[in-house]
């Protein structure tokens, strides 16, 4: 959201925002009001993830052009052309009838955006025998909702211009399909969503807390919510915490890391199991003894049967540890680095750290080098390592 002649501007991050973080809307709103400066907290991830969206986009752009399309390309929005400007572009673009529109702007009943894609189709509308469908390119292998939500956002952008609501909104994906999906059937999770937010500026300032979610790896304000719960000293950064069980150790008088830390065992904590609390308040002890030594703290939890470790098989000869990494953002994917520890019959532990893959056409196939202490002539896959270690067992040859 931005301040653009005097009034506030909403875009479709802004909804996306809401959903994630209540607490994210506010620090926008203050930034645009001008009381707070900018987060930059942004992750490199999510400039990876950025910057990989950028390189899909032009490849679909080609991919049009190549197909014989006529594409309009709009002018970018910059320091000297400005978003009216843009916006004003599109209208034109529409007008004129371009068979495709590349970066279309609308600005419009205090919203804005940028569509990857306008699509024309052979509906008739206030535009003449024809009318666009926006198409957005999208990184992800499934579509989600946030991209409903704002592909219905440029839809109502576009209903205003040509007087007429796109029967169908479109997403490109990472894989490349291209999915639709009919605009009706979400126009009204929008339009609430949307409201929700509105409702929610007309009654800001609110007193929000930046509650830890899964969206602040990506934000831009993740290490001013840092700072802001370190200072705080506040019951999330109790390792394993969950928000329910901070509103309610909050609400019994326990608002912080150290105050959990130092409470009784036996303190009764309303809709919480008592074993609930004293493992919580023996973590937060743990904590608040390294942080006052510097020095690592641990307590050992007395053996369990059938918990944790002690799932695990009885050793064997031929017991191997495995684990593999992966690149989601690569290409179709890309499994590339395996790790193995395989066990010698002497009970050694055997690491070979040139596990992995030297070409990507090895790396895709998936077809590591063995471990050192397995000789195979024959190997060719992490499945494989596995039959020949299993062969190499003495337990599973008895069994
Ligand atoms: S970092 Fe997390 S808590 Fe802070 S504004 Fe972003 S999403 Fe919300």
């Amino acid at each position: 959201m931005q301040q653009l002649d005097g009034q506030l501007v909403f875009s479709p991050s802004d909804l996306n925002n809401y959903l994630e973080c209540r607490h994210l809307t506010q620090l926008d709103l203050a930034v645009a009001n001008g009381e707070l400066e900018p987060g930059e907290g942004r992750s490199k991830y999510s400039d990876l993830i950025a910057r990989k969206g950028d390189e899909h986009e032009a490849a679909y752009l080609q991919s049009l052009k190549d197909a014989g399309k006529e594409v309009v390309e709009l002018p970018s929005f910059n320091g000297t052309r400005s978003r009216a400007d843009v916006a004003e572009a599109t209208v034109e673009a529409i007008k004129a009838g371009a068979e495709v529109i590349y970066e279309a702007a609308f600005l419009g009943d205090g919203w804005g955006g940028y569509a990857d894609f306008l699509l024309r189709t052979d509906r008739r509308s206030d535009l003449g025998d024809w009318s666009y469908e926006v198409a957005d390119t999208k990184l992800a292998r499934r579509t989600k909702p946030y991209f409903l939500l704002q592909l219905c956002l440029y839809g109502e952008q576009l209903a205003r211009l040509q007087g007429l609501t796109p029967e169908w909104m479109h997403v490109i994906l990472g894989s490349n399909e291209r999915h639709r999906f009919r605009l009706a059937e979400f126009d009204a999770y929008y339009r609430k969503v949307k409201q929700r937010l509105l409702d929610e500026i007309n009654a800001s300032p609110l007193d929000t807390y930046p509650n830890p979610v899964s969206h602040c790896e990506l934000c831009r304000w993740s290490e001013h919510c840092d700072q802001r719960r370190i200072d705080d000293d506040h019951l999330s950064l109790v390792a394993g915490m969950r928000s329910d069980q901070v509103i309610r150790l909050d609400g019994a008088g326990i608002p912080t890391l150290d105050a959990l830390a130092l409470a009784a065992p036996d303190t009764a904590v309303p809709r919480m199991a008592g074993t609930t609390f004293e493992k919580l308040r023996r973590q937060a002890a743990l904590q608040l003894d390294q942080r006052k030594t510097d020095e690592p703290s641990y307590e050992l939890l007395a053996p369990e049967e059938q918990r944790g470790l002690a799932l695990l098989p009885p050793p064997s000869v031929g017991d191997l540890f495995f684990d593999i990494e992966g690149d989601p953002l690569y290409e179709d994917g890309l499994e590339y680095l395996f790790g193995v520890v395989a066990v010698d019959p002497a009970g050694n532990p055997s690491v070979d750290p040139e596990t992995y893959a030297a070409t990507q056409t090895a790396t895709v196939a998936g077809t590591p080098k063995p471990p050192a202490s397995i000789a195979a002539d024959s190997y060719d896959s992490p499945t494989e390592t596995l039959t020949l270690t299993l062969g190499l067992s003495p337990d599973d040859a008895a069994a």
